[in-house]
């Protein structure tokens, strides 16, 4: 989702000379394949976008996953583009990098001040080392990394799975298939009450690409839109923009994960940078595209 969603920012601002792969291509977790692909193609600009990601659930279920693969390919990633002198390279991270009861919104000195969400540690860790090893490529080598934390993501090519999926694409496919089958109520994992901050991928893209050109620093840069949203509030725009008729009933034996995750944006703010699509369009756009995929631009 992200990666396609860089592309084609970059192909809409004219850049042309791509070098892609997609995971069946380049396994980034070989380090030899890893070293090759870089010594031949010699990107001068990297956006290393390729994680393993997934919602409450895949986090908890899957936990050495998560850990191991994004320390590997980032090891991978960013060892070989110092190795071979890649101009610019930008880290992409998680807002769950921050402590689990950190002040809200979240500003970038927070991390590391605090514990972090059980739920998703392992993931969060190696979101950290990534930061970290950017900061000390830089600090050691000189090299130009940076790292951005986008807050909650969706847009078109997500994982719309019922089980392993982010909320926001699981909860327009559970209110699709209860429109669909006439079921009585759609069920909500938790609670309901947590609060979490959504992004669409084309913004996100589009802050990626103006960070690239226009940030050269130490540290990280939140990038969100600075508003959030209950779990509840959420399912009730989705029912809408679905046009669901039921109830929403809520699952108490699933985890609610952290309380709210608000980015604080002033940073980015700062630099010039604001979001553009809001939540309700944004969802108005991908339930579109999850009704007709044959509508999206093939992953490069
Ligand atoms: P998180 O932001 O890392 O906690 O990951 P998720 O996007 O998976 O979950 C966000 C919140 O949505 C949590 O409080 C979940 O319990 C809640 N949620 C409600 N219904 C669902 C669902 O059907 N799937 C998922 N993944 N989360 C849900």
């Amino acid at each position: 989702m992200v990666g396609s969603a860089i592309h084609r920012k970059l192909l809409g601002l004219g850049y042309t000379n791509f070098i892609t792969r997609n995971s069946s291509e380049l396994d980034l977790r070989i380090q030899e394949t890893v070293n090759e692909f870089f010594e031949t193609e010699r990107p001068d600009y990297v956006f290393l976008a390729a994680a393993k990601v997934g919602g409450i659930w895949a986090n908890q279920s899957f936990p050495a996953d998560f850990i191991y693969q994004n320390i590997v390919v980032q090891c991978n990633v960013i060892h070989s583009a110092y190795a071979t002198g890649v101009k610019k390279l930008l880290f992409l991270g998680s807002s769950c990098i921050y402590p689990k009861l950190a002040p809200q919104p979240m500003k970038e000195e927070y991390l590391l001040t605090g514990l972090l969400e059980q739920t998703n540690e392992p993931y969060a860790i190696a979101k950290i080392a990534g930061i970290k090893m950017c900061d000390a490529y830089r600090a050691q080598y000189g090299c130009n990394f940076i790292s951005v934390m986008p807050t909650n993501l969706y847009g078109p090519n997500d994982n719309y799975d019922l089980q392993n999926a982010h909320v926001l694409p699981t909860l327009i496919r559970k209110f699709h298939e209860a429109k669909q089958n006439g079921d009585p109520a759609v069920t909500v994992w938790g609670t309901g009450t947590p609060k979490r901050e959504f992004l669409h991928a084309d913004d996100l893209a589009d802050a990626c690409c103006f960070l690239m050109e226009n940030y050269n620093q130490e540290g990280l840069v939140n990038i969100g839109t600075g508003e959030d949203v209950t779990i509840t509030e959420l399912a009730l725009l989705i029912k809408e923009v679905v046009g669901y008729e039921g109830d929403l009933i809520y699952d108490a034996s699933k985890p609610d994960g952290t309380p709210r995750k608000l980015m604080d944006v002033s940073k980015l703010t700062n630099l010039g940078w604001k979001y553009s699509i809001e939540l309700k369009e944004g969802l108005k756009q991908v339930y579109a595209d999850y009704l007709n995929p044959s509508s999206l631009i093939p992953h490069p």
